[in-house]
């Protein structure tokens, strides 16, 4: 009986469960039926999978009755992907070359109609997902680039599916298809902390902000330089780790949004604030998951600016990220969970016409108007946002007189220094400090547990709003080489989540 089984994998989340690819041919009216795949995506990948057969010069089997199986029945099946393995499972059943090549291999690709290979979505992923030992991954050019990251060495690579059977046939040897991943990236040059003038508070606030991994707002007029503090962030923060680089590429890889050229870097992703809830927190539409700019900012910086211009869904659902580093996705029964330990730093205006507290013009806004302006940032999401500061409107003139600002890469040295000191005293940045460790790191003396409590009160703050205070009062104490914390560290770490009110 011509039967053939291809081994591949779906994507689920970031996971990558295995599929088998079954195709039977038989006697009988000739027909071509794909079971497993929704119902839309079988129809074009039937033309995919005939028209690249038959115009690479391969042979399809038109007078039989093809019956092809994707197992198991219940994982969401993108058909684009199953293209590969079930034209090579076509192949196999008319015994084009011998089955037993297949074993110790998993494919994955989507078919031209000429034959070429088209990338998928999370090759990635693919590579990460628990194989037999010894197994390879064969993918389109593309996506094995991007699969090598994780084992150059069970990674195959083809640019059409000639070369793929010409493998199986033996005519091409498995050294031919080898890849070698991308190398790692050289920052472009990023904007610099020497192009803005004063805001000495502001550009304390970043430097902080970047050393403790802490979450960041910005409060200003329009011109006052808040957007130009904010897309410098991501120029101060050290270097990734490779594990942490591999997470992020595989995020992206889920995506489809992968650059080899960016391999290694910290994403940035500055989203506009008409993005919808599911673009900013991701989704499952159709069966398909979408990550959202919180999860392709994992291990990267999230960049929002006229943050109470976001829909409130979308402003709300930040919420459990910021404190879990995780986003929870869920429609009809399907749910599922993806990471997102990102870092925040966001820019607004003090009102809506932007003028609000600026000497040089005057505000419009009626009372009611700021108050509801900012009720739109609610005051769970503000609590975990540990620095709030002030950005205040300089004159032309006072501007000119000022001073270059001090260059990104001395203010990264030190932001380096700092997290360097945290991972070793604690294995994770201020910022992400829990319970016994945050006991332990930010233990106080009794008189400025006593100051600090007092100061609380009088601010109307709440218990958690001290532990934010301790952990940024962490940070500052790493900035400036202190093993203990101060009451000046406290006072500053109170003042640097002063703007919009309180603590
Ligand atoms: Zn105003």
């Amino acid at each position: 009986m011509p039967l053939a089984v291809v081994a591949s994998r779906a994507l689920q989340g970031l996971h990558a469960p295995a599929v088998q690819v079954e195709v039977h041919l038989s006697g009988g009216l000739p027909a071509f039926c794909i079971v497993g795949l929704p119902e839309a995506e079988v129809r074009e990948a039937r033309e995919r999978v005939r028209s690249a057969l038959l115009n690479s010069s391969l042979p399809f089997p038109s007078s039989r009755r093809i019956v092809v199986n994707l197992a198991p029945a219940d994982l969401p099946k993108e058909s684009g992907r199953f293209d590969l393995p079930i034209a090579l499972g076509l192949l196999a059943a008319q015994r084009a070359f011998d089955p037993a090549r297949l074993q110790a291999h998993e494919f994955a690709g989507e078919l031209s109609l000429s034959g070429e290979l088209r990338p998928v979505r999370g090759a990635l992923p693919m590579l990460c997902a628990a194989r037999e030992p010894g197994t390879r991954v064969l993918l389109p050019l593309a996506s094995a680039r991007e699969a090598a990251l994780a084992d150059p060495d069970a990674v195959l690579g083809a640019r059409h599916l000639s070369d793929v059977v010409a493998y199986l046939c033996g005519r091409l040897e498995s050294g031919e298809l080898r890849v070698a991943a991308p190398s790692p990236a050289v920052a472009p040059p990023a904007p610099d902390l020497r192009e803005v003038r004063g805001q000495a508070e502001a550009r304390r606030a970043l430097e902080v902000a970047a050393a403790g991994s802490h979450h960041l707002l910005l409060v200003g007029p329009p011109g006052s330089g808040k957007t130009m503090l904010a897309q410098r962030l991501h120029g101060l923060l050290p270097a990734l780790s490779r594990e942490q680089a591999l997470q992020s590429a595989a995020m992206l890889s889920l995506a489809g949004h992968f650059d080899p050229a960016a391999w290694g870097r910290r994403s940035l992703r500055s989203p506009h604030h008409a993005s919808s809830a599911a673009a900013l927190l991701g989704g499952l539409g159709g069966g398909v998951l979408r990550p959202g700019e919180i999860s392709l900012a994992h291990h990267g910086v999230l960049f929002l600016d006229e943050l109470p211009e976001f829909e409130r869904r979308a402003l709300e659902g930040l919420r459990e990220p910021l404190e879990s580093c995780r986003v929870h996705l869920a429609r009809a029964a399907q749910r599922t969970e993806l990471p997102a330990d990102f870092q925040l730093v966001a820019a607004m205006n003090p009102c809506p016409c932007g003028q609000l507290g600026n000497p040089a013009r005057e505000c419009r806004c009626s009372a009611q108007q700021v108050a509801r302006y900012r009720a739109r940032l609610s005051g769970p999401l503000l609590d975990r946002i540990d620095l709030r500061v002030e950005v205040p409107a300089q004159a032309p003139a006072q501007l000119l007189e000022l001073p270059p600002g001090e260059p990104s890469a001395a203010v990264a040295a030190r932001v380096r220094a700092a997290a360097e000191l945290q991972q070793r005293r604690q294995g994770t940045s201020n910022a992400r400090l829990e319970g016994a460790q945050l006991e332990g790191h930010c233990g106080l003396a009794r008189a400025e547990r006593a100051w600090l409590a007092g100061a609380l009160e009088r601010l109307g703050a709440s218990a958690r709003c001290a532990h934010r205070v301790l952990r940024v009062a962490r940070t500052l104490a790493d900035l400036g080489g202190a093993p203990t914390l101060t009451r000046e560290h406290l006072a500053e770490a109170l003042q640097l989540r002063r703007a919009l009110g309180g603590a």
